[in-house]
């Protein structure tokens, strides 16, 4: 274990993990090497839609950890570095079947209970609030003090506040053993790079890196982007998510996952357009949209904002989250190393968790107590999966 503050680090991966640990790393003097197979935010970080929210969040460590998440973003915000980066808002989570009003009204409680700031809206508070939704919503409960950020703009804030430059094109192939249980570096393409302490926190790229491919699994999701409707954007006092998100995501216990679910959320973005997703499909195709999902999305979402079925669609995109095989993240030392780390496995949250996440790490790495707590996380549990050694 590192007894006092390494002087160099090498970090595996610039998307928002990668890039929010160099910051806060940087923070404590650390020098940092920060190394991308393609670019900054080129994998999911780039493709996400950017709730930071505790909202579907399953009760335990997730939801936990979620609450110190959002806490941060507003924390940054007020102090300079994201304020205008993040967007504070409410999510209204909208159940239009018996199935999706049970599974609402146990996770508003299991909210409440983690002292989120819940509130079960009557139908009068829908139709003045809420006009532009849809009469089919049964029950809608405001979800209070969350917001939404641009993953892409997160990393160019930290990064540029860190005054680290990204290596691009830089394939890392394996952690370079030094003496002991030591890591001395890591192994590129080009040769190697040496440092006090390295960070994997390479999104799906972790599971080759490490020999995770049976704990991590990558999970595609499909988004749209429609044109400016200022109008309607501005009649919308939050962001719309469906019940079926919860289902779709396992956010309760019992929630089943199935192989191509569909979970939507509507979004309204400061430029006055629309984020509309998505999908969960379990599979590491990126580069396809697909009508049928397309379709799909947006049907679900007139259904629920009837007026979006005049307002055109600009863009599809797809993006992979990473998966591990038990719903929760690997943030940790890694099993055989004192001075080795892994921060991957943030499925759908890693927008809302990666500042938080990244601030825990560089503390571990640091010798010093992370302000979350990591236990939950630990890669130790999947040490008999084959994590490097
Ligand atoms: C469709 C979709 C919607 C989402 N919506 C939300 C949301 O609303 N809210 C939320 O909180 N989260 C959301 N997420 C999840 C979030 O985007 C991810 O959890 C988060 O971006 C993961 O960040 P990361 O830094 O761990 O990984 P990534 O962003 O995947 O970054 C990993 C980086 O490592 C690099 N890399 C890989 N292998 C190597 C290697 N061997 N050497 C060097 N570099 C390597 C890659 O090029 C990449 O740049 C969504 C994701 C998707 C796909």
């Amino acid at each position: 274990m590192p007894v006092s503050t390494p002087a160099t680090a090498v970090i595996v991966g610039s998307g928002i993990v990668g890039a929010a640990t160099a910051y806060f790393l940087t923070q404590h003097g650390v020098k940092v090497t920060l190394l991308d197979a393609v670019a900054p935010a080129a994998e999911a970080t780039g493709a996400a839609d950017g709730a930071v929210s505790v909202a579907s969040k399953r009760p335990g460590p997730m939801m936990t950890a979620a609450l110190s998440g959002v806490a941060l973003y507003r924390e940054l915000a007020a102090t300079g570095l994201f304020s205008d980066i993040f967007k504070s808002r409410s999510t209204f989570i909208v159940a239009a079947s018996n199935e999706e009003c049970e599974v609402l009204h146990a996770h508003a409680a299991a909210l409440a209970g983690a002292g989120v700031r819940v509130e079960l809206l009557a139908a009068a508070d829908v139709r003045q609030r809420f006009s532009a939704l849809s009469t089919q919503a049964r029950l809608v409960v405001e979800v209070h003090d969350e917001g939404h950020a641009i993953g892409y703009q997160i990393v160019h804030r930290f990064l540029t506040a860190a005054g680290v430059t990204v290596r691009r094109a830089s394939p890392v192939r394996s952690i370079l053993t030094g003496d002991g249980r030591c890591a001395a570096g890591v192994v590129t393409q080009d040769g190697e790079i040496r440092a006090d302490i390295v960070i994997v926190a390479a999104g799906n790229g972790s599971a080759e890196l490490l020999r995770l491919e049976n704990v991590l699994t990558p999970r595609k999701g499909q988004l749209l982007v429609t044109e400016r409707a200022p109008a309607l954007n501005a009649s919308m006092p939050g962001s719309i998510m469906s019940g079926r998100y919860l289902l779709s995501k396992g956010s309760q216990k019992g929630g089943v996952t199935v192989p191509r679910g569909l979970g939507l959320v509507i979004d309204p973005l400061r430029t006055g357009q629309f984020l509309i997703g998505g999908t969960r499909e379990d599979h590491g195709s990126r580069q396809t949209n697909d009508l049928d999902a397309v379709g799909r999305i947006l049907r679900h979402a007139v259904a629920l904002v009837p007026k979006l079925a005049s307002v055109r669609l600009l863009r599809s995109f797809a993006g992979l989250r990473t998966a591990v095989v038990d719903g929760l993240p690997l943030v940790g030392r890694i099993p055989g190393y004192e001075n080795a780390f892994v921060a991957t496995g943030f499925e759908g949250d890693g927008i809302c968790l990666g500042p938080v996440v990244g601030r825990a790490l560089a503390s571990l790495a640091c010798g010093a107590e992370p302000a979350i707590d990591l236990r939950p996380f630990a890669p130790s549990r999947f040490a008999d999966h084959g994590v490097v050694a």
